[in-house]
């Protein structure tokens, strides 16, 4: 077969295969087509000369937001320039997300969890089986992969987010959990209750390392908690990210007067802020709050003086940071193993997309310079288990026939080249425009074809979210 795309003289890692060596990729119709030393370049199409570059599998990152902050293409260029070729989206909202992926989507395979919420999605903190099963319907016959519950931020009873669970798993429809309910903050014993409400049903945590940032007790206690807990539930899986910083809301509720998500409240008056706009404005202005704004095609962080401008420019409605999460406990959510050798933490994510912190290159080789991993490890937690974690078998390896998705980039996590199903799709920053492919639920599948974007419907029999955990 000719091929379309070889890259040469790369340093390939492909942990599946038991890849680790300057190696050439060949690469044609879309696929892989072969891993080899000293591939003949005379009959491919298009060479690209990766010696000094590692190449990999291309990136999954299986918690970012695409939208609607980092909507206009602003979060798929972010995740295209970080190696990024596949993800999942975890709130939506789903239509925003399809018209984003539409425009935007630049090859990038992404799917989307619609986020239930009180008082918009169901109409209190509490609601019986019909209602949530009419919400979670509705949410998969408009394109969503899956659901997200936004306990931490927007918290239902503890009942209701057990029946949501339920009714998710009746309907075969993939869960995502950012733990906390009107019980628990977004804190360590809402993921003990987390764990405890997902009974048997498959459940993604969302984002283990957040929930140890000593609230409840000393970081390194709550971190042993939440690792042991997540050893003894192998059909939870997570994922963890590598920033200090934290992703919430800056909205002021018009009603109440005060922050509007509960993990932004908590942040406040931690460092003896307000709760309400007064107190807000403070935070900003005295840099413990960051704001991220666009600056030419990406969000980055503000100053504090420009932060506040934009935060009032908007009207509070925009997200912010606050540098609560501990490195420590990163770096054992990241390496934490079980008895049998798999990972605790299936796979290693950012939150990101247009929160500016996707740093699953940079921070995961600096974890495997720092020998805290192995290079094998982190790229296979950085690529193999995400696609595992969401059913998508043909992603995260190099193996002939699999899907042509790879990152090409320099030892310091640096991007020069994103490849998606044979296409070069990003070339040292230069991002090229098309629609993406969407991997959604059976019940999505029509909606996402009506909006005339390409769809994949993930094996989750095959997944990691219903068989498990695997190295
Ligand atoms: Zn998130």
């Amino acid at each position: 077969m000719n091929i379309d795309l070889l890259i040469k003289n790369g340093h390939v890692v492909d942990p599946l295969n038991k890849v680790n060596k300057i190696a050439d990729v060949a690469l044609a119709e879309g696929k892989v087509l072969q891993v080899a030393e000293d591939l003949d370049p005379t009959n491919a199409k298009e060479v690209i000369d990766a010696s000094g570059l590692m190449v990999t599998p291309g990136i999954v990152d299986p918690h970012v937001h695409v939208v609607p902050e980092g909507a206009g293409g602003l979060s798929f260029h972010m995740l295209l320039r970080k190696g990024v070729t596949t993800t999942l989206d975890m709130a939506g909202p789903i239509g925003m997300f399809l018209d984003e992926a539409k425009n935007y989507g630049c090859g990038i395979n992404a799917g989307c969890l619609q986020s239930l919420a009180p008082k918009r999605d169901l109409k209190g903190e509490d609601a019986s089986a019909a209602e949530i099963g009419e919400a979670i319907d509705k949410a998969l016959a408009a394109g969503a992969f899956g659901i997200k519950i936004m306990g931490g931020h927007f918290p239902f009873t503890p009942e209701t987010t057990g029946r949501i669970i339920e009714e998710a798993d009746k309907r075969g429809a993939y869960i995502a959990f950012h733990a906390g309910s009107t019980v628990n903050g977004s804190n360590i014993n809402a993921v003990e209750e987390a764990l405890e409400l997902a009974g048997n049903h498959p459940l993604h945590l969302a984002h283990a390392n957040a929930y140890c940032r000593g609230q409840v007790e000393d970081v390194l206690m709550e971190n042993k908690r939440l690792l042991e807990g997540l050893k003894k539930k192998p059909n939870v899986i997570s994922e963890s990210y590598l920033s200090v910083m934290n992703g919430t809301g800056a909205l002021i509720n018009k009603e109440t007067g005060r922050a509007a998500s509960g993990v932004t409240r908590m942040w406040l008056e931690r460092k003896g802020y307000t709760t309400d706009k007064a107190g807000m404005a403070k935070a900003i202005k005295d840099g413990w709050c960051c704001i991220y704004g666009p600056v030419g095609s990406e969000m980055l962080y503000l100053s504090p003086e420009e932060g506040f401008k934009y935060w009032e420019s908007k009207d509070t409605d925009v997200w912010c940071s606050f540098p609560v999460n501990s490195p420590v406990t990163m770096v054992n959510c990241a390496t934490a193993r079980r008895d049998d050798g798999s990972f605790v933490v299936n796979a290693l994510c950012t939150d990101g997309g247009f929160i500016p912190r996707n740093v699953i290159l940079e921070n995961g080789l600096r974890l495997a310079q720092m020998r805290y991993m192995e290079l094998e490890d982190v790229i296979a937690k950085a690529t193999y288990c995400g696609a595992r974690m969401v059913g998508l078998t043909n992603k995260g390896h190099l193996t002939p026939g699999a899907d042509g998705d790879v990152a090409i980039f320099h030892s310091c996590g640096k991007v020069q080249y994103t490849i998606i199903s044979g296409q070069v799709r990003m070339a040292a920053g230069i991002c090229f425009d098309g629609p993406g492919r969407v991997f959604t639920s059976k019940q999505g599948q029509a909606a996402v074809q009506n909006n005339g974007l390409d769809c994949i419907v993930p094996d989750l029999a095959q997944s990691d979210y219903l068989k498990g955990h695997a190295r």
